[in-house]
């Protein structure tokens, strides 16, 4: 069995693009230098990378090649730009030419996805595929280092494209602009040796888990939580898979996102540097995957620590009697298992026409931290933070009309079933938060 732990964790890069748009091919290189890579990928077949390479050529094999025209040998300028790397025995030049025939698919260009990114094109991964859907935003450039201040509106992946292309345009980057679903996982995932989850939620999460098991691919890990972070290798022909750890999905209700729970910026770029070895070793098959391993990161502490993972016989999509046998958008199956209690809900439209006439008896509670309440507000709200709820109680009126909000409406919901249940009479959930109420009446509040 799978250890038994269901710690809340998520990461901060993200996804998504609608169905039917066709990945974009940014061009890399002179067409020169283009025609002798691909030569090299047709002449050596290669369907999982890592993985076997009792067939390459020897480092000897290789320089030999290198004074006649040869598919095997690399180019004068991929010596001089991957030099420092062929010097390392592991590696050398059979290494270098697995790396260039590679193909890893990148779910997510955000936290963890920007050193990812950066890293593997800066060893000549040969083929790299990107998946995302947003823009670049302000709130991103604290930690999504591959995007710019300029990048602020553009898309994602066109961001990191242009960013990877200026570092190696020896590298093929293939562009997804959509958010990965049912429909295209497997189409998507198929086309790669090793698959990397650096997304920012359960949906894509247990989706990418699900279609490298049924690919029998590798997936590797990452996710974040605020100062914390874990990772591993999940690769179900050798060891569990990410069900086996957590065999079930929070509901979407209860898991907030970095937005409201807060990141530093550090912990997604460590753990985008974890993802990025542990690619390169599945791909040079050197080293000690973490496969059947947890890795958890602790920055304030400055502390790892490693958990084995063992594979669970009744795992859902790898155990012996799989009952998933295709990939499912995760968010229906998480709503299905676990439905949110029902609360009652006020638009932020009619609950700002109460505000406005000054109803009496009306009560906004914000349930944020301080640093969220310092940045904006409703005027004239109580404020006691989740945390200090149980302590504070005696200070709200369970016979007033009660408003809670935080920043999306997640831990407000919260806080609204426990008012219901502890008898409060009328308490309400500002539906999406500050969030929606800036976006409908109050376009001038500072959000985040
Ligand atoms: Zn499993």
């Amino acid at each position: 069995m799978g250890i038994a732990v269901n710690v809340v964790c998520f990461s901060i890069a993200l996804l998504p693009y609608p169905g039917n748009q066709q990945p974009e091919h940014i061009q890399a290189q002179g067409e020169q230098r283009r025609s002798s890579f691909f030569n090299i990928e047709r002449d050596i077949p290669m369907s999982h990378a890592a993985i076997d390479s009792h067939d390459s050529p020897t480092d000897s094999e290789l320089l030999k090649s290198q004074s006649q025209p040869s598919a095997l040998a690399l180019s004068r300028e991929q010596v001089a730009r991957y030099c420092r790397q062929l010097v390392l025995p592991e590696l050398g030049f059979a290494g270098q030419q697995k790396l260039l025939r590679g193909r890893v698919l990148c779910v997510g260009t955000g936290g963890l996805g920007s050193p990812l990114d950066l890293y593997l094109a800066a060893a000549g991964i040969g083929h790299i595929g990107i998946v995302d859907t947003d823009d670049v935003d302000f709130s991103n450039l604290q930690r999504q280092v591959i995007h710019f201040t300029p990048d602020v509106g553009t898309r994602k992946v066109k961001s990191a494209a242009a960013k990877l292309h200026a570092l190696n345009p020896m590298v093929d980057v293939l562009c997804y602009d959509t958010t990965l679903t049912a429909k295209n996982a497997m189409e998507i995932c198929a086309q790669y040796d090793v698959i990397v989850d650096a997304s920012d939620n359960f949906a894509t999460r247990y989706l990418t888990n699900d279609a490298g098991v049924l690919l029998g691919k590798p997936v590797v890990y990452a996710s974040i939580f605020r100062f914390e972070g874990q990772a591993s290798v999940f690769d179900a022909k050798k060891g569990p898979c990410y069900r086996c750890l957590y065999p079930e999905p929070p509901a979407p209700h209860e898991v907030p996102g970095g937005a409201e729970l807060g990141i530093l910026g550090v912990v997604p770029g460590f753990l985008g540097l974890v993802q990025a070895t542990e690619v390169m070793k599945l791909l040079l098959g050197i080293g000690d995957p973490l496969i059947g391993r947890l890795l958890t990161f602790d920055a304030l502490e400055m502390r790892m620590r490693e958990m084995h993972v063992h594979k669970d016989p009744e795992c859902l999509v790898c155990g012996h009697s799989p009952s998933i046998r295709t990939v499912e958008d995760s968010e229906r199956f998480c709503s299905r298992v676990n439905s949110p209690a029902k609360v009652n809900e006020i638009e932020p439209r009619d609950a700002f026409e109460l505000y406005e006439r000054g109803q009496p008896g009306l009560v906004f509670l914000d349930v944020r931290g301080d640093p969220e309440w310092n940045i904006c507000r409703i005027d004239g709200a109580k404020h006691i933070p989740f945390a200090e709820l149980d302590l504070r109680l005696a200070e709200l009126d369970p016979k007033a009309e009660t408003i809670v909000y935080c920043l999306t409406g997640a831990r407000s919901r919260n806080v609204v079933e426990r008012l219901q249940a502890m008898g409060f009479s009328n308490p309400k959930l500002l539906k999406g938060g500050l969030r929606a109420w800036a976006a409908g009446v109050d376009p001038d509040m500072w959000i985040y």
